[in-house]
């Protein structure tokens, strides 16, 4: 039996951690802060629940987490009840968080301290691919680490790479957003101009899927924008998060992030607003506010 430890059931953790539960073998502890949340998931995928991250830690070759931000992520690893106070020497501990790249450094070399190892993992294809278990994932830390992880991530992913060492992960992931914040605000755009124009939305949808314009965006989210339904998937609060991240790191090294920084301020308006928990596609209601 191999013992591991899921923290953080969120809209991404609950379904990545019921995939890792089906792995042969292994015996899986969940905590989640809102206890009730780690219930539910017990009742549909068995296991067993921790009152803290320390206690959810014991005797765990393997700890996962899904959280929030850099200081969620400190606080479950080395804050007060954090799991590297209860992990035994040698176990991994994998972050799927997204989070800074330098906090990512900072939990890495408190892990080495302790004897653990510490693998900065964000994850990309949405809500949708972590209930499809068909995430992909980039990872940063050391390689060994990496090895003995890889079967267990592969549970819920269709790609996984090491990219290079601790926060390597993390830039890889600040890649993958600047690259969304544009795509999403010019299928807003679009998808409202189609509106505009009176044009049969799932009919250009189809057929504009089908050419240079195709994105996952379009394919996954083109109708739930055209429907104005956006209570799923990646908060535009946590987009603001990480292009913040991402336009911090871009400073540091000097590449410009025009139409990333622009974004951010479109989803601090929603924001103030009071639609930071709406998906990141709501920018389209931006365009008719
Ligand atoms: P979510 O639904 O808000 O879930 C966040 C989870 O983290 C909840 O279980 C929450 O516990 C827990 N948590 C937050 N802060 C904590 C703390 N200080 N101590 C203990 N637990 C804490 O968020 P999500 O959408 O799953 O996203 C989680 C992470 O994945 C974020 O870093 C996000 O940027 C990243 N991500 C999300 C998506 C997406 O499409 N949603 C895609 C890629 C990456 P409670 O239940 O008690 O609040």
């Amino acid at each position: 039996m191999t013992k591991a430890t899921w923290l953080g059931l969120g809209v991404m953790g609950h379904p990545m951690a019921g995939y890792l539960s089906k792995f042969p073998g292994l015996d899986l502890t969940v905590y989640n802060r809102t206890a009730s949340k780690a219930e539910g998931w017990q009742n549909e995928y068995g296991g067993s629940t921790a009152p803290s991250p320390t206690e959810a830690g014991q005797e765990a070759e393997f700890v996962f987490s899904c959280v929030g931000n850099d200081d969620d992520l400190r606080q479950v690893t080395f804050g007060e009840t954090g799991a590297f106070h209860s992990m035994p020497k040698g176990a991994v501990f994998v972050d799927h968080s997204t989070t800074s790249a330098n906090v990512a450094r900072e939990v890495s070399a408190k892990a080495s301290e302790m004897g653990l190892h510490f693998l900065d993992a964000p994850v990309t294809g949405g809500q949708k691919g972590a209930e499809n278990g068909q995430l992909s994932i980039m990872v940063g830390g050391d390689a060994n680490a990496f090895q003995r992880a890889e079967p267990l991530i592969s549970t819920y992913s269709k790609a996984v790479k090491h990219m290079g060492p601790s926060g390597a992960g993390q830039q890889t992931k600040m890649v993958n957003q600047i690259a969304i914040a544009g795509v999403v605000q010019g299928l807003s755009e679009a998808i409202n101009f189609a509106q505009s124009n009176n044009l049969n939305i799932p009919d250009v949808l189809s057929v504009i899927s089908k050419g240079a314009a195709q994105s996952w965006q379009m394919e996954n989210s083109g109708q739930h924008m055209a429907d104005r339904f956006f209570d799923f998937g990646f908060a535009v609060d946590w987009m603001r998060k990480d292009l913040n991240i991402c336009i911090a790191e871009a400073k540091a090294t000097n590449s410009p992030l025009p139409i990333a920084t622009l974004v951010e301020s479109y989803l601090g308006e929603l924001s103030e607003k009071g639609r930071g928990r709406n998906d990141i596609t709501s920018l389209i209601t931006r365009l008719e506010d």
